[in-house]
């Protein structure tokens, strides 16, 4: 499942990315442009610390309330202004629309993945860790987008509760593109994507290229289990041909003792039956010669 964050960031956010980092697992940050600069230091931990900063639009801004040049100065402002807090160019992100309001209009425009929830905790409304905690628990399910706000520290404390009890279930929590990636899908620009396909797949990860040693490392052991190449059946086939092997060989070594024991048997006989005939020759010479001196 993906943890996604809107709104932020705010004076809750940094509990959050303590909590989160305690217990290595990457959200997604939908961020509001126009708070990037005043939060610049959150924006940078969210950064460094391996989480996904994505579109929330320079103003809270209603979508499909803005013509084409709205809609795109909306989003552009926001990818400069991240970028030019954190010192790299983030290119294109992913769009969240506020108020999850897309329509076909704003599809054509917007030229990044276009992405809602389909685990909407209300936690705007509730302002209750328990409420929140209790929601993402009974609604859990493979692929899920979870929807949540980092302007509240009920918010934060019911996420992490209900993250310790699905860990226990055995769900693991990812960005938004580790996700599709782990899914096997790719986000399409001007896509509305409202969850991850539910079919149990997880490929794996093998991004990890600005987390620090720590998460690499963790991120490696996934791969080795996940994806890695199939050890297990490599070593299993060698030891089989090894076996394979050692009998032929024995095999053909007793069948050529066996030849060479009959070869040498006959020529030994060969040489038995030359040995009686040259004796044989070398009697009757000398029987003749005698019967010749005798005369
Ligand atoms: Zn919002």
């Amino acid at each position: 499942m993906a943890l996604t964050f809107d709104d932020g960031p705010s004076s809750a956010t940094g509990k959050l990315l303590d909590e989160l980092k305690k217990r290595h697992i990457k959200a997604t940050f939908f961020v509001v442009g126009s708070r990037v600069e005043e939060f610049s230091d959150l924006i940078m931990r969210e950064y460094k610390e391996g989480h996904e900063i994505a579109n929330h639009t320079y103003e809270h801004f209603y979508l499909t309330n803005g013509d084409s040049a709205a809609i795109n100065q909306q989003i552009d402002d926001t990818n400069d202004v991240i970028s030019k807090v954190i010192g790299t160019d983030i290119g294109k992100t992913l769009v969240r629309p506020p108020g999850g309001k897309v329509n076909d209009a704003v599809s054509a425009v917007v030229d990044e993945p276009l992405i809602l929830w389909s685990l909407d905790t209300l936690d705007w409304k509730s302002r209750d860790a328990d409420a929140v905690h209790s929601r993402i628990v009974s609604q859990a399910s493979d692929g899920a987008i979870i929807l949540m706000h980092d302007l509240y520290e009920t918010s934060v404390d019911g996420c992490i509760a209900a993250i310790d009890e699905l860990t226990e279930e055995g769900y693991t929590f990812v960005t938004v593109s580790e996700l599709y990636e782990r899914k096997g899908e790719t986000l399409k620009p001007g896509v509305v994507y409202t969850n991850a396909p539910r079919n149990g797949v997880d490929l794996g990860t093998d991004n990890g290229t600005r987390e620090n040693s720590d998460n690499k490392e963790k991120s490696g052991n996934n791969k080795d289990q996940d994806e890695g190449f199939p050890w297990g059946f490599l070593i299993f086939s060698v030891v089989v041909l090894i076996v394979y092997a050692v009998g032929f060989v024995r095999f053909v070594l007793s069948r050529s003792h066996s030849t060479s024991g009959r070869w040498k048997e006959r020529t030994h006989a060969k040489t038995v039956t030359r040995h009686r005939n040259h004796n044989r020759s070398n009697r009757a010479r000398r029987q003749s010669l005698a019967r010749q001196r005798r005369r």
